[in-house]
Formats: C-alpha cells, structure tokens, sequence
C-alpha cells in the first residue's frame, strides 16, 4: 500500500472514530456508533500492517501479535460478565500504559533514527513525556482493577506529607528531564530514564491508592483518558498521525467524562486532575463514622410488594449494582410490561454512577429492551417523588443514601443523590442490611415509609412477577 493510499485510509479511520464518538452520545444511535468504530479500526489496522512502514519481514511477528492479542481479546469478551466490565477496562488501559512504555524505551534505543539539534530535542522530549504518561497509566490502572475486584481494599491511603511527597516527585521529575536531554549518549540518557520511570510508576500507585472507593467511578473515566494520552504520545514517537488523533480524541472524551462524573460525584474537578483526592468532602470511610440510623428496617415479603406495585398509580425503579450481579434487568422489564399493561405510570431513575461504570445501568436496561423514553436522568426525575406511589430500589443502596444531603459528616456528604425516601412508599430490594461500595450506613433502610425484600433480586422480582401476573 502506498504512503498516500494509507493517509487516505488514516483519514477516513479518524472520522469514522469521531462518527463513533457522535453515535455513542445518544442510546439510540449507540449501536451505529459501534458499528463505526469498528469499521474505523479495522481500516486502521488494515491501513499500518500494509502500510509502507512495515517490511514484509516484520509481517510475520505482526500477524502473531494479531491472533494472540486477538484471541486473548475475543475470550475475554466471551467470559467477562457485565458486572466485571470495569476491571477489564481498567486493565486494558494498564495495557496502552504500558504500551506506551515499551515503544518510548524502543525508540530511545533505535539506533536507525539519526536526529540532530531541534529535532532531536523534540524526539526526546516526546520519549521522555510519552514514558511518563505511560508508566502513571500503567501502574494507575493495575491499581484501580484491584480496588474494582476488591483485592485491593477501598479505603484511601492517606500517607503524611502525600502532596508534599508528589511535589518533590514532580521536581524530580523535570530534573532528571534535563539530564536526560543533556546526554550525548543512549547509555548516558537511559539512567535519568529509568529513574523517572520508577517514579512515575510510584506516582501512579499512590495516586490510586489514596482514593477512597466512593470516588473509583471518578478515577476510571479519568485513566481512561491518561490511558488516550498515552496514546497520542506513542503516536509522537511513531510520528503515526491516526495514533494521534486517537489518542487525543480518547483523551479528550476521557476529560470531558471525568468532568461530568466529578459534577455527578460533588468532587472537585482540579483537585482530581491533581490526583491525591478521595476524602473528598467528606473524610476516609470508616465502619459507623455516620450518624446511627433511627428506627427499625420493616421486611416485607415479594407477595405484598407485588401487592402495592399493583395498587399504586406511579411507580419509580431505581436499578443499582445488585441489579447488574443478580442479572435482573429482563425480569424488571418483564413487570414494567405487565405494570404498565395494568395502566401504571412506570419510569426508571438513573444515578450517573449507578453500577460499577459509566452508563452501566443504561447499557443493561437497553439490553433488556426497556424503551428509552421511560428512563430518566437522576437530574429530570428528582422532583417527582414526592407525586409517586411507589419507588422500587433493586440493589441499590449509596446512590439512595440520603446522610449524602442530610449528614455533613458522612463520607459521601454532598454526592447528589435520587431522594427515593420522598415518594409515598419505597422499597428496597437487597439480600441483607450490608453496606454499597462506599462502605456508608444507609439511613433510608429505617425511615417509616421504607421497606426492605430480602434476598437475590433476580428471585425476589421473579416472585413479584408471579403474583403480579396471577
Ligand atoms: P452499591 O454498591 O452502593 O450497592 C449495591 C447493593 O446491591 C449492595 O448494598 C448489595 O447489598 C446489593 N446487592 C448485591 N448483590 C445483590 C443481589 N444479587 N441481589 C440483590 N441485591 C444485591 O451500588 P449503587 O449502584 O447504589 O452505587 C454505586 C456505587 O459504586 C457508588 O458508591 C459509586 O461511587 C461506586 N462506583 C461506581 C462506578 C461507576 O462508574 N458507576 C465505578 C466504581 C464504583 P446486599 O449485599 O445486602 O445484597
């Protein structure tokens, strides 16, 4: 393939990629969005291994890559449940981490690329920033899976002196940045290299280490888009023009993710840039530090659930993580069919950090088939409980927890939350009194209007389904 054919190919790639990112913004065109951004990365895969810069005797270790990292790709979407997608993703951001690493390192040891004065320079500098980036994503992300799969504990490490200790990292850093690109040789630079990458890798752990599991959902769309920098920064050293506009496009919409969840999640969102947050406004999560609950949790059974869902005018779901483990979602629609049969208004209320992921409920509920026009924004249903019969809570328990508005001393105090408690009645499904992932007491569980279904919520809305349909 000719230069001009692949920059052509290349071209059409990046506005694939950005059709994609336009497509992915709305549910009903999601699909379509998909089905660009794989177009865009086949022709952009197809496009650089028959690309003028690939020998025909690398084509060999080219297309080994292609079916191992492509076998391991395809297993791993075969096996991976939904609730397990975080983790993944979090690895897989450790990986272009790591990518961005072993190229950095490669091209600093490539002897065929003969640069001299500016150029040279700048080479160096992408090298030695591409490297950084990298080795923080890397070892980031490996942290962020084991707080996800909880083999890493969720509360924040708070050491003394941590902004103190970044500081001198980042002073560190730059210096050792300087003797870099004063070296006259690869032996000379690759000290100052190493080093830094050390750094960096410490920097990344601590970074993820010192945030509380409330604010993960924060920390994934943000290596999401250190992971899309990390990119562009290969793409520098490959001087691989798509790589860059990836890379920036990922990076970009990474930002602009965090952004939003930061609002969703009352966090600051220059204090995250900075890294080092998760006490957040509240401070680190510890067992019973909120205010005790008043009163007692009242049980009821599936059979009198079934019983006020049938009676009730109005009726608000709010799905939440138990929904997403217990595998729910098509029994949920199955009792909206038959409540709305029955004439019952029935809508859904979305946290934007329900679940383990950005947009996890959405993506489960469409899979279920549940109609898009009946699923609203926490934002849009907030002011309509207190005109609801009904509010049916399916394993969800932090973003229903009202100590987040009303105890300034909770650790998630000031986290928006659906304010469920206002409706008439509600009920909430889960298998025991335990704590969400924020570790928090949830008050709601007491409050007079509330009930608690105990048990599986697959099993639990199955029985519901039962004598609603009886
Ligand atoms: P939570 O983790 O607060 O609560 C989920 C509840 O589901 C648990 O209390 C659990 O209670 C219950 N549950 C678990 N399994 C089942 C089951 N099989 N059947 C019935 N219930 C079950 O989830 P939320 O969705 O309310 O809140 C999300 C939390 O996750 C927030 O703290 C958020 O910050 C965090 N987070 C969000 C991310 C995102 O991007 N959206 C990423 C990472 C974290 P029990 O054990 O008693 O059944």
């Amino acid at each position: 393939m000719s230069q001009s054919l692949a920059t052509v190919a290349y071209i059409g790639a990046a506005i694939l990629f950005i059709l994609s990112l336009g497509g992915l913004s709305n549910p009903e065109s999601s699909r379509r969005g998909n089905l660009f951004g794989m177009v865009g990365m086949a022709l952009a895969v197809l496009a650089t291994v028959f690309g003028p810069r690939v020998s025909p005797a690398g084509m060999a270790w080219i297309v080994g890559a292609l079916v191992v990292g492509g076998g391991i790709g395809l297993y791993a979407a075969k096996v991976v449940k939904m609730t397990q997608m975080p983790e993944l993703v979090a690895l897989m951001h450790s990986l272009v981490g790591l990518a961005a690493c072993l190229v950095g390192f490669a091209s600093y040891v490539d002897t065929s690329i003969q640069l001299q004065g500016v150029e040279k320079v700048i080479h160096e500098v992408e090298i030695y920033v591409g490297i950084l980036i990298g080795a923080v994503t890397f070892s980031g992300s490996l942290i962020a899976f084991g707080k996800l799969n909880g083999r890493i504990g969720g509360k924040p490490l708070l050491l003394p002196a941590r902004h103190w200790l970044n500081l001198v990292a980042l002073v560190v850093v730059v210096w050792f940045g300087r003797e870099f690109l004063r070296a006259e040789t690869i032996e000379q630079g690759m000290l100052p290299l190493v080093v830094m990458t050390a750094i960096a890798l410490l920097f990344g752990i601590h970074m993820v280490m010192a945030i509380g599991g409330a604010d993960m959902p924060v920390v994934v769309s943000m290596l999401n888009s250190y992971s899309g920098w990390a990119a562009a920064a290969t793409g520098f050293m490959l001087s691989n023009d798509l790589l860059i506009v990836t890379g920036a496009l990922v990076g970009s919409s990474g930002a602009i993710l965090s952004y939003i969840m930061c609002n969703a999640m009352n966090r600051n969102f220059i204090s995250v840039i900075a890294g080092g947050f998760g006490s957040g406004g509240g401070k680190p999560v510890q067992k019973g530090e909120a205010a005790e609950p008043q009163g007692e949790a009242v049980p009821v059974s599936s059979a009198e659930t079934a019983e006020m869902l049938r009676e009730a005018k109005s009726v608000i779901i709010v799905p939440g993580y138990g929904m997403a483990v217990a595998q729910a979602q098509h029994t949920v629609y199955e009792i909206t069919q038959t409540l709305r049969g029955k004439g019952v208004n029935v809508r859904f209320g979305i946290h934007p950090v329900a679940g383990r992921m950005p947009g996890h409920m959405n993506v489960l509920l469409a899979e279920a088939k549940v109609p898009y026009d009946i699923v609203m924004e926490m934002d849009e249903i907030n002011d309509d409980f207190p005109e609801t019969d009904v509010v049916m809570v399916i394993g969800a328990n932090d973003i229903v927890n009202p100590s987040a508005l009303e105890d300034p001393s909770s650790p998630i105090a000031g986290m928006p939350v659906l304010e469920v408690w206002k409706a008439k009645t509600s009920i909430v499904m889960k298998r025991s009194m335990a704590s969400g992932y924020a570790g928090v007491d949830n008050p709601l569980f007491y409050k007079e209007n509330n009930r608690m279904l105990f048990g599986d919520a697959k099993k639990m809305l199955d029985e519901v389904l039962v004598v609603l349909k009886s």
